[in-house]
């Protein structure tokens, strides 16, 4: 296997985008998912794509790869044009698709016999492959016998077995347990800054920050719907980074305030575009989970940092994002670079009994565009009631049919508390709440 120099000064441009843009057909014309992306991907860095879910992250990197040909705009590899699958790039998926009836050196030989090597080159490859990602001595296992990390392995040399330029990872650790995760992250790490990983160039899909600013050498933070990128931040960090050193924090807290928007760090309020059920998404956080967070934020009257209330309740930042996001969408608390903290309706609902707490919550999420839709098209049927594929369709115009699930669920969650709606899962019916009825709004 061919090895790079250890000085990784930013090389030659691999993989470029110019105004790129993408767009699928929905029922209601063009979606566009991506809108003029512009990038280059030089010899010799790892470069990070961090962004929400949605914001077109797997998209561009199927674009990257030659998988679907971007709508407008071009991607080049060495300087051409691809017209179809790009043969420097390779990828690494969230969940590998290993055959069950092949051994590991068999499922990472595959791409080798896709790409018309010899058998006898194929053999020597894969073994080498296998060995460099540590997986040694499983040659001759099954994917079944394997650990979700192992089995993440023969992900990482099926890829790796073909020598890409630019290896392509679409959050590649996001299905493993935490410290499966941390334990592979370091080994890739280890292998890049040695030298002798086979491949030019990393290209991280990643919706976590800590991931993005542990891994790589440029962070491009990308907006949502249509996917932009909105900032770029160089990461000169030294590896191995360590996660609690005051500069690592520092890089993570001021990418948060980037995904977040509030990087001025300027009270002055923008004009904040209307809120729809395409561009207000519901974070996938549950009633209870909102509540447990709003009481312990009442504990805070000032602004607390988010990397100091997760570290307090034992948590990652990742995990408090969604509850902090629904607790801001509910307008029950504000969050900025700075650190998060309730509102006054907020600090009132954390206060408050049961009854209360759900008036609140029902005041509140009139503000949310999915709950509403559902009540206000309750209100216009006969009796009250509308089966769930209905809302499906509107939805569908949007959202993938898996975030079309977390949407209602979570719109389900919330309506219920807050006694607007009732779900009811055999019919699969949605049904005003008795006293919805006799307010019409
Ligand atoms: P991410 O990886 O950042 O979560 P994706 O690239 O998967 O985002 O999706 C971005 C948007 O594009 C989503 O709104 C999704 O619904 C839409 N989308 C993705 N693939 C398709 C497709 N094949 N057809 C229609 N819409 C799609
Ligand atoms: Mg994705």
């Amino acid at each position: 296997m061919t090895t790079i120099a250890a000085t990784r000064a930013p090389g030659a441009a691999l993989l470029a985008t110019e105004r790129l843009s993408k767009s699928y057909a929905g029922a209601d014309g063009e979606l566009p998912v991506l809108a003029g992306i512009d990038l280059t991907i030089r010899q010799g860095e790892i470069v990070a794509l961090l962004g929400r879910s949605g914001s077109g992250k797997s998209t561009l990197l199927r674009c990257l790869a030659g998988l679907i040909p971007p709508s407008t705009g071009t991607v080049t590899y060495h300087g051409t044009e691809l017209t179809g699958p790009n043969p420097g790039t390779a990828m690494v998926f969230q969940t590998f698709a290993l055959l069950p009836w092949l051994t590991v050196q068999q499922n990472v030989e595959l791409g080798l016999e896709a790409r018309g090597i010899p058998p006898r080159q194929r053999t020597a490859a894969a073994l080498q492959a296998i060995d460099l990602i540590g997986l040694d001595g499983f040659e001759s296992a099954y994917p079944k016998e394997l650990s979700g990390g192992m089995r993440q392995r023969v992900g990482f040399a099926r890829a790796l077995v073909v020598e890409p330029d630019v290896l392509l990872m679409d959050e590649p650790f996001s299905a493993l347990d935490v410290l499966t995760a941390e334990n592979l992250r370091g080994e890739l790490v280890e292998l890049w800054d040695s030298g002798q990983f086979p491949t030019q160039a990393i290209v991280l899909v990643t919706h976590s920050i800590e991931e993005a600013v542990l891994l790589a050498d440029r962070i491009l933070v990308l907006d949502s719907r249509p996917g932009t990128i909105r900032t770029e931040l160089a990461v000169t960090l030294p590896r191995p980074r360590l996660r609690d050193t005051k500069d690592f924090e520092a890089l993570v807290d001021a990418v948060y305030a980037v995904m977040t928007g509030r990087e001025r760090g300027t009270t002055t309020p923008t004009a904040v575009p209307r809120r729809t059920l395409a561009n207000t998404p519901l974070p996938p956080a549950g009633v209870d989970g909102l509540s447990g967070l709003a009481e312990i934020l009442a504990q805070h009257p000032e602004q607390i940092d988010l990397g100091d209330l997760a570290d307090e309740l034992g948590l990652e930042v990742k995990h408090l994002l969604p509850l902090v996001d629904a607790l801001e969408l509910l307008g029950f608390a504000t969050a900025d670079a700075r650190g998060v903290v309730l509102t006054d309706t907020g600090v009132e609902f954390a206060a408050a009994d049961v009854q209360t707490s759900k008036q609140l919550f029902a005041a509140a999420s009139d503000h949310v565009p999915l709950v509403r839709t559902i009540v206000t098209s309750l209100h216009r049927t006969q009796d009250g009631t509308l089966r769930a594929g209905f809302f499906r369709d509107l939805l569908a115009h949007d959202y993938t049919d898996e975030q079309i699930a977390t949407q209602l669920g979570v719109a389900t969650d919330w309506g219920r508390y807050a006694e607007l709606y009732s779900y009811d899962t055999l019919s699969e019916e949605y049904q005003l709440d008795p006293a919805q009825r006799v307010t019409a709004p």
